[in-house]
């Protein structure tokens, strides 16, 4: 269930604006004053923040202003004067809606729901993004373990894929067969360094067009392999 946080000082309110957001089906806290409501608001995690404006203690500019500082939960700002909105508009606080009281309930459960469904779909959307490392041709959807040349997709086995991943990830850098062997396979696994040469012609197979002259994992005789920029 959503949370809510209204600070406000007029218990009256805050009161009517809880029962209307419990109606909605919202979990609603309460706190009647600036600091109060700053440390509960840092505290706990809520889904929006109903920050009143004149507040005992430290005022609705510098609650919303240090929420700000170190969370992104939407801010709905009220004030019972026209003026304070636009100042809040001009200090840039990062509120993200303003309400002149008296507002209705229902204009505010309209504003409050708006403001959740905004939030859900921009945080939402960020953890939709995969983790992609493209070079040249290559890319590498981490987030799917899939691997594309030049558009066309080549499957991997998942010892090839960590490999050919690590090294696109860590390019102009030299790493020994032994390193590449301690990275990728685990202390105990069956195999020793011979595993990674073998490992890395059957990835250039796939990925190089001409296996004798390497575009991405170049061989630095004597020491080991280098992924190319
Ligand atoms: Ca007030």
């Amino acid at each position: 269930m959503s949370k809510i946080l209204i600070i406000e000082d007029e218990i009256a309110i805050a009161d009517l604006e809880k029962d209307y957001l419990e109606l909605s089906g919202f979990e609603v806290e309460i706190e009647t004053a600036g600091d109060t409501g700053l440390l509960r608001a840092l505290q706990q995690d809520f889904d929006l923040i109903v920050l009143d404006l004149m507040l005992p203690v430290l005022d609705g500019f510098e609650v919303c202003r240090r929420i700000r500082e170190e969370k992104n939960v939407p801010i709905l700002m009220v004030s019972a004067k026209k003026d304070d909105i636009d100042k809040i508009r001009g200090l840039g606080l990062g509120a993200d809606d303003y309400m002149t009281k008296p507002f209705s309930p229902s204009e505010l459960v309209a504003r409050v729901k708006a403001h959740m469904a905004r939030y859900e779909r921009l945080t939402s959307s960020h953890q939709k993004v995969n983790d992609i490392v493209e070079i040249r041709g290559l890319k590498i959807d981490k987030t799917a373990r899939r691997v594309w040349i030049n558009g066309e997709e080549k499957a991997f086995t998942t010892k090839e894929f960590d490999l050919l991943t690590f090294l696109a990830e860590n390019p102009n850098h030299v790493f020994t067969k032994e390193e590449l062997f301690r990275e990728i396979w685990d202390m105990d696994s069956i195999g020793d360094i011979a595993t990674v040469t073998v490992h890395i012609k059957k990835i250039r197979e796939k990925v190089e067009m001409d296996t004798a002259h390497p575009q991405y994992i170049e061989t630095i005789w004597g020491v080991g392999y280098r992924f190319k920029v």
